[in-house]
């Protein structure tokens, strides 16, 4: 399907048209889920081949950020870290972004994980011009995406949340107001520094099992069954072929990218030391996600494992 003009879609005239703009890993899914659910997608990514993807499932393809909220009513971004929500929305001058373009009342939801302090300057600078800003981060990765199963940790003001909430049901089961602007991104980077604690200790595990002579698929059930038990054994075995249709079980493609999982520890390692909160286990962890990116740092986080044994990193 090529591109088509948005102003023309027959979306029931109930729902509004929506800009989507960042089309990986975890937009690519949740913009999908938006277009089934019958709202008009207008869609954006540096990426030609994940707008394609998209343009195949009935969304029209934009040429710019500005290009594809001409006709919406919502934007909603899922960008990789903070310099490029920063550049999207408020540009290389901090003027020149696209929060300038947009009309007033329209509503800008960023799903990305960045720093809080980042979210409330484009909050701040959204509201100077009358534009709803909503950080709204999200927990429950790829496969939660694709289910339209994801958590959503919204921080700003209770309209605006009111607004996004009947869009946000479509891509996500538990929608949360964690509070003012840059409350959700502090509630996920508290949620993802645990998680990776969680990871790194249940690689950890594992690989102790199997050095011992253990199986890690009966090692991981009996783990399940016991005081052990975590998200990271449920649903992300991070040991090749425990798990179906997991990265670890596909050459730790795919995914949570070890570098994004580093992004978020040395935010939440960036909040405490601002703060002056001691937070030990996470630094811990940052440590070892930091030399695990050194060479793996486009492989799913699961992919610590490999520190243990790297000959896990090439099975697929
Ligand atoms: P990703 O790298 O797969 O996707 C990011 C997309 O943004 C890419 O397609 C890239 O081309 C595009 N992009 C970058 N700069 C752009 C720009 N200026 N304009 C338009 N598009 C641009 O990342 P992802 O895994 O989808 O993660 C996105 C965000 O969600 C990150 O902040 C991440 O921390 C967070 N997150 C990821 C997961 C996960 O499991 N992958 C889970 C929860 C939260």
């Amino acid at each position: 399907m090529g591109t088509k003009d948005i102003s023309t879609m027959d979306n029931n005239n109930s729902k509004p048209n929506i800009a989507f703009i960042g089309l990986g890993n975890m937009g690519a899914p949740m913009a999908e889920n938006l277009l089934k659910a019958g709202y008009a997608l207008s869609v954006f990514d540096l990426s030609e081949a994940a707008t394609q993807r998209l343009a195949q499932v009935g969304a029209s393809v934009a040429k710019s950020p500005k290009d594809a909220a001409s006709n919406a009513q919502v934007v909603i971004s899922m960008l990789p870290a903070g310099q490029h929500v920063h550049s999207v929305y408020l540009g290389d001058s901090g003027s020149n972004g696209l929060l300038a373009e947009l009309p007033k009342g329209t509503l800008v939801i960023d799903s990305s994980t960045i720093a809080a302090a980042d979210a409330r300057t484009v909050a701040e600078a959204a509201s100077k011009l009358g534009i709803d800003f909503l950080d709204a981060p999200v927990s429950g990765g790829t496969g939660g995406a694709v289910a339209g199963s994801l958590t959503f940790i919204v921080g700003g003001d209770d309209a605006a949340f009111a607004k996004a909430e009947p869009i946000l049901a479509v891509m996500g089961k538990n929608i949360f107001h964690a509070g003012e602007h840059g409350a959700g991104q502090v509630a996920k980077i508290c949620n993802n520094m645990l998680l990776g604690i969680l990871m790194a200790g249940t690689a950890e595990a594992i690989n102790l099992g199997v050095k011992n002579g253990l199986d890690p698929k009966v090692l991981s059930d009996i783990m399940l069954q016991s005081s052990g038990r975590n998200w990271t054994l449920e649903v992300y075995n991070p040991y090749p072929k425990v798990m179906e249709n997991v990265p670890s079980s596909n050459g730790y493609q795919g995914g949570f990218m070890s570098k994004l999982m580093q992004k978020d520890l040395n935010l939440a390692m960036q909040t405490a030391q601002d703060t002056e909160v001691e937070t030990p286990m996470g630094a811990k962890a940052t440590e070892l996600y930091a030399s695990h990116t050194v060479e793996n740092g486009d492989k799913d986080f699961s992919s610590i494992i490999g520190r243990h044994d790297v000959s896990l990193l090439s099975q697929t």
